[in-house]
C-alpha cells in the first residue's frame, strides 16, 4: 500500500491526528494507497511554515523565483513518464492522456509563470506637478484548493503564479485523487524550494479546505471545483473580505451550424465531449445542431461514439478510461436514468460496462441522449461525465436563447464558416471563453475563467499575476 505524506515546511510529514483516507483505483475499485487525514491542526502547521517562509521568499527577486520554478518544471519533465503513469492510476484517465496533457501541461504553468514574472510590471500615471505608481506586492500566505479531475494541472496553475509572485502558499488538492501532488512535493524539495513556500496538506473538503478558507492569516483563497462548494467558500471568505478567484462548475454549449468544416467539426466535437470520460470542465454536454444537418450529424455522430474503446486506463488504445470514483459514477448513472425518464432516447452507450480485463472498475460508455428540451434538469445541470446532449435547432436567434438560457457560463464552442455570425455569436454568448472553429486551444496569457455560476475572476496570465499581488498607489509631488 502506498503512503503519501503532508510537504510542510519542506518535509514530507505524516497528518497530526486522524490517521489516513483511502485512495482507490478507479480502473478496479480497489483501494490502493492512503493520504494523510489532515485537520485543522495540520492547516496551522502549514500556515506557521508559510508564514515564516514569506519574508525571505517575497525578498528574493524574480529571476531567483524563475530559476527554482523553471526547475521544478525541467524535474516535471524528467518524471513525465512516472507522473504520467501515477496521475492516470489515481484518476482513472487515459495513460495516453496524462501523458499529452496533464503532465506535460503541468510543467507548461511552472515554466509560463517562471517567464511571466520576469515580464512582469505595474503602471505609472503622471500628473502636471507629481506622479504615482503603482507597486505590485505579494498578498502573502495564500490558499489553493483543486479539484480531481486535472489534479496536477489544475493544482499547478493555482501554485505557480501564487509562488512566481512571491507568496507562500498553503495548497491543498483533491483527496480523491492526492497522488500527482504528493510525488510535486518530493520534486520541490529536489528543486531546492525553501522550506515553507510552498506547504501541501492533504485531506478532506471539511475538515482542509474549510480551515483554510476560514484561516484569518490565508490572505486569498484559488479555488477549482464545483459551484456548491464555491458558495460554501464564498459565503466564508467573502465576509472575511479575502481575495477570492472562484472556478466552478459548467454545462457548455456546442453551436452547430450547417456551414460549417463537417469534419473538423465532427472529430472535435467527439473528443470535446468525452476526452477524460467528459470529465473536463471545459467539455460541451449541450448539442445544438442546425435541423437541416441534424440528421444527418447525429447518424455520423453515434457512429463514431460508438467506435470509441472503453478500456483499462493503462492500455495505450483506450480512448475513454474510468469514471473517478464510485459516488461520481453513481451519480453519472443516476443521470442517465433522469434523462429517460424525462423523455430522452439513448442513442448509444447509456450503461456501465466492463472493458476487457476489468473486472471491478467504474466504466461508463460514452452516451449520446436526443429528445430532450433544452430546459429539463438533464439540460440544466452538471453532469461532469462522459454523457451528451444532442438537439435540433433552426435560427441564430433561438441557438442563442438556448445557448444562454442557464445558470452557467464558462466555455461555448461555435462550428461555422460564417464569420459576421461567429463574431456576433461571440459577443452574444455568456460565456468567459468561446472557441470559434475549434476546441481546447489554449495561450495561458489569456484569461481564463467563467461567468454566472461558472466563476468569479479570471486565471491565466496577467490575471493571475495580479490577483496574487496588491496594487498600492504611491503619489510623489516634485515641489519646487
Ligand atoms: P468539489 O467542489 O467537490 O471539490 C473541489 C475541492 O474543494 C476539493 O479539493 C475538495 O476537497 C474541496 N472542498 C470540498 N468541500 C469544501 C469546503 N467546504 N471548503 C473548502 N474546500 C472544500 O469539486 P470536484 O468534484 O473535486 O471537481 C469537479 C468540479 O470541478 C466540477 O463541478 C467541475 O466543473 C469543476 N471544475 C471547474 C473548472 C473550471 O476551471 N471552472 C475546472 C475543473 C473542474
Amino acid at each position: 500500500m502506498k503512503q503519501i505524506s503532508n510537504y510542510i515546511n519542506g518535509e514530507l510529514v505524516p497528518a497530526k491526528g486522524a490517521g489516513y483516507l483511502p485512495v482507490y483505483d478507479p480502473s478496479t475499485g480497489e483501494l490502493y494507497a492512503e493520504a494523510p487525514a489532515s485537520d485543522v491542526k495540520d492547516v496551522e502547521l502549514a500556515y506557521q511554515a508559510a508564514a515564516q517562509a514569506f519574508p525571505g521568499w517575497s525578498g528574493t527577486s524574480a529571476d531567483e523565483r524563475s530559476a527554482v520554478l523553471l526547475r521544478i518544471a525541467d524535474l516535471i519533465e524528467s518524471n513525465l513518464e512516472k507522473l504520467a503513469q501515477a496521475e492516470s492510476l489515481d484518476n482513472g484517465k487515459p495513460i495516453s492522456l496524462a501523458r499529452s496533457v496533464d503532465i506535460p501541461r503541468s510543467a507548461a504553468n511552472f515554466r509560463f509563470f517562471a517567464k511571466a514574472i520576469t515580464q512582469f510590471s505595474s503602471e505609472s500615471h503622471e500628473m502636471p506637478d507629481a506622479i504615482n505608481y503603482t507597486l505590485r506586492q505579494p498578498l502573502g500566505v495564500v490558499g489553493t484548493i483543486s479539484p480531481w479531475n486535472l489534479p496536477l494541472y489544475l493544482f499547478t496553475w493555482k501554485i505557480a503564479p501564487a509562488l512566481a509572485a512571491g507568496n507562500t502558499v498553503v495548497a491543498k488538492p483533491s483527496e480523491v485523487t492526492p497522488m500527482s501532488a504528493y510525488l510535486l512535493s518530493e520534486l520541490c524539495i529536489e528543486a531546492g524550494l525553501p522550506p515553507g513556500v510552498l506547504n501541501v496538506v492533504h485531506g478532506d473538503g471539511i475538515a482542509v479546505g474549510a480551515e483554510i478558507t476560514k484561516h484569518a492569516g490565508i490572505k486569498a483563497i484559488s479555488f477549482t471545483g464545483s459551484t456548491r462548494v464555491g458558495r460554501e467558500i464564498a459565503q466564508v471568505a467573502a465576509p472575511m473580505f479575502k481575495k477570492l478567484s472562484l472556478e466552478m462548475g459548467g454545462k457548455n454549449p456546442n453551436l452547430i451550424f450547417a456551414d460549417c468544416d463537417y469534419e473538423k467539426m465532427l472529430t472535435t466535437t467527439v473528443r470535446s465531449s468525452f476526452s477524460n470520460q467528459g470529465q473536463i470542465c471545459l467539455c460541451g454536454s449541450r448539442i445544438f445542431v442546425e435541423s437541416s444537418m441534424y440528421e444527418r450529424f447525429k447518424t455520423d455522430f453515434v457512429e463514431r461514439v460508438s467506435a470509441l474503446t472503453v478500456g483499462l486506463p493503462s492500455a495505450e488504445d483506450t480512448d475513454l478510461g474510468a469514471i473517478v470514483s464510485e459516488a461520481h459514477y453513481q451519480k453519472v448513472l443516476s443521470y442517465i436514468d433522469l434523462a429517460q425518464q424525462e423523455g430522452g432516447s439513448i442513442l448509444t452507450g447509456g450503461k456501465a460496462v466492463h472493458p476487457l480485463g476489468s473486472e471491478g472498475g467504474w466504466y461508463i460508455a460514452p452516451t449520446v441522449i436526443e429528445g430532450l428540451s433544452h430546459d429539463c434538469r438533464t439540460n440544466q445541470e452538471e453532469i461532469f461525465g462522459p454523457v451528451v446532449s444532442i438537439m435540433p435547432f433552426t435560427t441564430e436567434e433561438e441557438v442563442l436563447h438556448y445557448a444562454n438560457d442557464i445558470p452557467y457560463g464558462l466555455s461555448c464552442t461555435i462550428w461555422t464558416e460564417h464569420l459576421s455570425r461567429a463574431n456576433r455569436l461571440a459577443k452574444n454568448i455568456e460565456a468567459g471563453i468561446v472557441w470559434i472553429n475549434t476546441w481546447m486551444l489554449r495561450d495561458l496569457r489569456t484569461p481564463f475563467g467563467g461567468m454566472k455560476y461558472s466563476g468569479v475572476g479570471r486565471e491565466g496570465g496577467l490575471e493571475a499575476l495580479r490577483f496574487f499581488t496588491e496594487p498600492k498607489n504611491v503619489c510623489i509631488q516634485y515641489g519646487d
